[in-house]
């Protein structure tokens, strides 16, 4: 099969499809990749280390038509709805549901469109925990920098020192993000708690950490405590294919520590505080009553390298099962790729995006 790797041009985003090994274990398939001169510049992949792993350089206009599967990170945006065609498929991260454009140039094109984000095993969905585990492992980081003087923090060292208190961090959402985000907080020493309102959560939660996080059932009075000892929220809660619920309010603001710092990694799904609003790398926070907000909506974009690793360790065995077998082979063999089907034949057959779009359906 010929499968291509374009230049992602959305702007911000510097990851890449695949990774040069990615491209050689389909090549070691029997395929032929095309790899758009440059598109894994902003990741650290240059064209010398994919031409090296066997891919063919190309230019934009030619990756896209030589593809018969074209494997992406973001959803083409509009100077890319040209490229759409009936005998593509195009797979990535599509979030169809909120692009109506998008949704309509791929029923008008017949593209064969599968999203990452609904790739569904038994697990869960295999495609977008790498993510939320990066932007979790973020979250640690960003938490310890903007305790920071220099970023407008308190002026703490999270972990404290030897003799000096560490910083208390409360994690709201011990999911992907929350788990991770917790790992790396107890790494650099803080001291850690988690909420979830899941038993069966809270239950594999304790035996991952084992005492050195309290892990703790979500009700609104442990709530309120756990925030009024807190020196970093971080809100990492999610219920699939809803807005994300609002865990801590306005009128709570005022029983935070005058210098708390919130964290808002559900901001992607609506935000888990209700002051939250997105914001990116240049100017990721904002104070509302004087508290201090973080909310970054692409977190794992500041590492490119490492998403775009991540991304194609998760993606390539469905590459290579859609590469092999063929997509229509690949859909009816694999229950995980069916759920990833968003638009066929001209047609949405994804149950979610027809719900944000019944006149389309
Ligand atoms: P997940 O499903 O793995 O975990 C979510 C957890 O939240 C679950 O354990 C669930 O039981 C818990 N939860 C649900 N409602 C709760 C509540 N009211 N109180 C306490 N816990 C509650 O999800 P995830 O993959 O960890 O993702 C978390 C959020 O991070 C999502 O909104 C996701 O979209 C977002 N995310 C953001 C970025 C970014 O760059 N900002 C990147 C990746 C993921």
């Amino acid at each position: 099969m010929r499968i291509s790797v374009v230049k992602e041009i959305k702007p911000q985003e510097a990851r890449v499809g695949l990774t040069p090994a990615g491209v050689h274990e389909l090549v070691a398939h029997g395929h032929t990749v095309f790899v758009e001169a440059g598109a894994g510049d902003g990741a650290g992949f240059t064209d010398d280390r994919y031409v090296d792993a066997g891919a063919e350089l190309a230019d934009q206009a030619t990756a896209w038509a030589r593809a018969e599967l074209l494997v992406k990170v973001k959803e083409p945006i509009e100077s890319e709805y040209g490229f759409l065609r009936d005998d593509l498929t195009l797979f990535t991260y599509l979030h169809l549901a909120a692009d109506r454009p998008l949704t309509e140039a791929l029923l008008a094109a017949g593209t064969l469109a599968i999203a990452y984000e609904t790739v569904q095993d038994q697990t869960g969905l295999p495609l977008l925990t790498p993510m939320s585990e990066i932007a979790g492992r973020l979250a640690a980081h960003a938490a310890a920098a903007h305790l920071m003087r220099p970023a407008g923090g308190q002026g703490v060292l999270i972990g404290g020192a030897p003799g000096v208190a560490p910083s208390r961090v409360l994690v709201i959402g011990g999911g992907a993000v929350g788990t991770q985000a917790a790992l790396l907080a107890l790494g650099m020493q803080a001291e850690v708690t988690i909420l979830d309102t899941s038993a069966q959560r809270i239950r594999q939660l304790d035996g991952i950490f084992e005492g050195r996080a309290r892990v703790l059932v979500s009700d609104a009075l442990t709530l309120e405590s756990e925030m009024r000892q807190a020196d970093v929220i971080v809100g990492a809660v999610l219920v699939p294919g809803r807005a994300a619920p609002k865990v801590v309010r306005r009128a709570q603001l005022g029983l935070l520590k005058p210098d708390a710092l919130l964290i808002d990694v559900a901001i992607d799904q609506g935000g888990a505080f209700e002051t939250s609003h997105p914001t990116t790398y240049e100017e990721p926070t904002f104070e509302v009553d004087g508290i201090r907000h973080y909310c970054v909506a692409n977190m794992p974009g500041a590492v490119p390298q490492t998403s775009t690793r991540a991304l194609t360790n998760a993606t390539l065995p469905y590459v290579l099962r859609l590469a092999d077998l063929g997509p229509e082979a690949a859909i009816d063999a694999d229950g995980a790729i069916a759920q990833g089907v968003n638009v066929r034949d001209g047609r949405i057959v994804h149950a979610g995006v027809a719900a944000a779009f019944d006149d389309l359906a």
